[in-house]
């Protein structure tokens, strides 16, 4: 691999040029404009669909299309996100020979841009590319750090998208997530009964203790090899002479089946509901944060992916993983998708980097997914 040809240092440079601008979740106006531009210059058409309005954002997710791309076929879709999750626009690259990170002081924002980056560069470059060209498209979608809001909001169907190549994996590239959890989040709340915590206590019900006994009677963390749970937040009470009569709980359950999470969720109902033993009550609402997918080693975007990754000259592992990504929201549309490595390592951290073999070899694996 030759890091210092052109090709790498305008790769270097696309990346660095993407990385400063500005693009949190739900304010991606910016990105999406330059990448808009970008593209446009290259003769490749963009649209930007109406999802922005729909979750509160104030941009849409990005279509584009290479000046090959034919309707009238079946096409696959390559993927990132625009989105990061904290501000870039004062970030400070430190670039050496080996890797790029910010000075320590923000993200770097690898999680996506690197994706992103790899993927225009492609699109602007393929007629360098001297064998035949698959039918493709790139979709680049808003709001995933918050929960794929992008990807969940998209519309595929008038491309006819027969398998989506998510390019937004922290590990290696050479490992892509095969099977990957999914995730269920849940909200319970407690309703004791407030009174005058000095007074007449033994007119209260204490929902901060009936939270506290619930937790406690349900195992949580690791459950098997495969299902995780977890209480990530707790608010209610008030004034410390008052008996609190509401505490609002929500937690998650991630496995690699439906069943297993609802399994999972189940004995968290019930637990919460026996250890009231009669006192107080609680209620519990759910919603699929992410679903999960497992793909057979027989399917075609496995036996695709793997060739490219291969043809990169690197060796394939599909493993499983329990971090969700747009891979997760395609899947459950039902376009077999995997997420790729690209190696944005250490992601959402100030110690954020790539090594910049990653980001070139990466792009190899892009080109050779799309050679027919
Ligand atoms: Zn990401």
């Amino acid at each position: 691999m030759n890091l210092t040809s052109t090709a790498s240092k305008e790769l270097i440079d696309l990346f660095l040029s993407l990385a400063t601008i500005d693009g949190i979740s739900l304010h991606e106006r910016n990105i999406a404009d330059h990448v808009k531009t970008l593209l446009q210059k290259n003769n490749i058409k963009v649209i930007e669909d109406g999802t922005g309005a729909k979750i509160n954002g104030n941009t849409g997710n990005l279509i584009c299309f290479p000046p090959h791309y034919d309707a009238s076929k079946p096409a696959i879709a390559l993927c990132a996100h625009l989105d990061t999750v904290t501000p870039t626009k004062d970030l400070k690259p430190i670039v050496t020979d080996e890797r790029i990170s910010s000075d320590g002081t923000t993200i770097l924002g690898g999680d996506n841009r690197e994706g992103l980056s790899i993927l225009l560069s492609v699109m602007m470059n393929l007629q360098s590319i001297t064998s035949p060209v698959k039918n493709f498209i790139c979709v680049f979608t808003v709001g995933e750090e918050l929960g794929m809001y992008g990807a969940n909001h998209v519309d595929l169907s008038p491309y006819n998208v027969t398998e989506a190549y998510v390019f937004d994996c922290s590990k290696r590239p050479g490992i892509y997530i095969k099977d990957c959890a999914g995730c269920m989040i849940f909200t319970a709340k407690f309703h004791g009964k407030s009174a005058h915590a000095g007074v007449a206590p033994e007119q209260g019900i204490n929902a901060i203790a009936l939270s506290s006994k619930a937790i406690s009677s349900v195992r949580f963390g690791r459950i098997d090899e495969e299902t995780t749970s977890n209480i990530g937040r707790i608010t209610g009470g008030g004034a410390t002479n008052v008996v609190p009569n509401e505490v609002v709980i929500d937690g998650e359950v991630r496995s690699f089946t439906k069943e297993k999470i609802e399994h999972q969720f189940n004995i968290i109902k019930e637990g919460f509901q026996q250890s009231l033993n009669g006192i107080g009550t609680y209620s519990i609402t759910s919603e699929m944060d992410f679903h999960p997918y497992v793909l057979d080693a027989n399917t075609s975007i496995v036996k695709t992916v793997e060739k490219a990754i291969s043809a990169a000259g690197l060796r394939p592992e599909g493993i499983r993983y329990t971090g969700g990504s747009d891979a997760n929201s395609y899947n459950a549309k039902g376009i077999p998708s995997v997420n790729i490595g690209i190696g944005a390592q250490k992601p959402h951290a100030f110690e954020e980097f790539i090594l910049i073999e990653d980001l070139i070899i990466s792009k190899e694996i892009a080109i050779a997914l799309i050679k027919e």
